[in-house]
């Protein structure tokens, strides 16, 4: 089959690869419809993780199952599935308890979690390919209704709707609260999108791109132009000196080390600790990647980066930290998306058969063209 091949820094190629077998009675085998390229994915493109040659990328697949494990229970030939980028077994300790961002059974030694296509957690191939071997099927396909409809509002479901989600239900966003987001990439977007179905009365979205705060000023959000002042200052002007309620960290982690700007996450949250309001709570839904092989600056390298510690203390701020379980929310998402009351796609940008893969790789990579989000569809001519 065809899959997305990482080959060296800031090269991937769509190559040939053995096709992926059931290896287990409960696996599936699925044919991929839809497969969306991630932040996390560029951070393996551009040579900032310790991907090695030959890892096939993605984590954010929906498809068709094509082929059954014996043991698979609740699941047949041509149901239609996404797929959290969290691989789970569904039994461990941590799965048992729905973290399931955090399996035991798919963890490298002493971590936790795991992924498709992964560099920092335990990990099968990726989904940027004709199909895809999920196993502990079971637990790890949501099905979707048949048909082609909402497709690439069904896609968000494996990561960026559920992660921004996530940010707000670490943060504790509820009815009718303020909401500062810090980034607004997909997860971004998404964390102030949901911030707005969870009810929140404004939801001030911080970055320097114009299109990006376009796209959040269309869904309701407060566009704030962190190139044009300090974003702190803005929204402390924006709600009458008082600060918001609630803040969401959506920025990735580390930012491009060839910008210089190793210490960026740092200041983002840094600059989030000054603008929630004492008592307020804080969402970091990112992912921190580890073992930057260079040109890292000597603080973030071990992840030790910089925040004010004594005024998050001092305000008495709520900080939750971590990967989304997306199967807690999946389902109810879905359900969001089916009925017609959500429609995360519109951070979808472009959606690109999956030959076009390298360029849309180095376009994303570049920001370049408007790119904010693509997804890659490996059944289009
Ligand atoms: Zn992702
Ligand atoms: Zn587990």
């Amino acid at each position: 089959m065809r899959a997305v091949v990482y080959r060296e820094p800031f090269e991937v190629a769509l190559e040939e690869v053995p096709d992926p077998r059931i290896e287990q009675p409960n696996d599936v085998i699925v044919r991929i419809t839809s497969t969306g390229i991630c932040g996390s994915d560029l951070e393996v493109y551009e040579g900032r993780t310790a991907g090695e040659p030959g890892l096939v990328f993605g984590h954010e697949n929906l498809g068709i199952v094509e082929e059954v494990g014996a043991g698979v229970t609740a699941l047949e030939r041509g149901d239609r599935v996404v797929m959290p980028f969290t691989v789970a077994c569904g039994f461990c300790r941590n799965c048992q308890a729905g973290s399931t961002g955090s399996c035991l059974t798919f963890a490298p030694p002493g971590r936790a979690g795991g992924a498709y296509g992964s560099v920092a957690l335990g990990s099968g191939a990726g989904g940027q390919a004709e199909y895809l071997r999920v196993p502990y099927a079971d637990a790890n396909c949501l099905p979707l209704p048949a048909g082609t409809d909402h497709e690439s509002d069904y896609v968000l479901l494996s990561d960026v709707f559920p992660t921004g989600y996530h940010g707000c239900r670490l943060a504790g966003v509820s009815p009718g609260e303020t909401v500062a987001v810090y980034g607004a990439g997909p997860v971004g977007l998404m964390a102030a999108y949901c911030a707005l179905l969870c009810g929140a009365s404004r939801v001030f979205v911080v970055d320097p791109v114009p299109e990006r705060l376009a796209k959040a000023r269309d869904i309701g959000a407060v566009p704030v132009d962190s190139s044009a002042g300090d974003p702190v200052q803005q929204i402390e002007d924006l709600t009458g000196g008082e600060g918001t309620d609630t803040g969401v960290d959506a920025t990735r982690f580390p930012v491009p080390a060839r910008t210089g700007e190793g210490q960026e996450h740092a200041r983002v949250l840094d600059q989030l600790v000054h603008t929630v309001r004492p008592t307020g709570r804080l969402g970091v839904p990112g992912l921190c990647a580890r073992g930057q092989p260079d040109g890292v600056p000597t603080r973030a390298r071990p992840g030790a980066l910089l925040v004010a510690m004594d005024t998050l203390v001092e305000k008495g701020l709520r900080l939750g930290t971590g990967r989304a379980d997306v199967r807690r929310y999946d389902r109810q998402l879905r359900d969001l998306i089916t009925v017609g009351r959500a429609s995360p796609s519109f951070v979808v940008s472009h959606e690109l058969p999956l030959d076009q893969a390298p360029d849309a790789y180095r376009r994303s990579a570049q920001r370049a063209d408007g790119v904010l989000k693509v997804v890659l569809r490996p059944d289009a001519a």
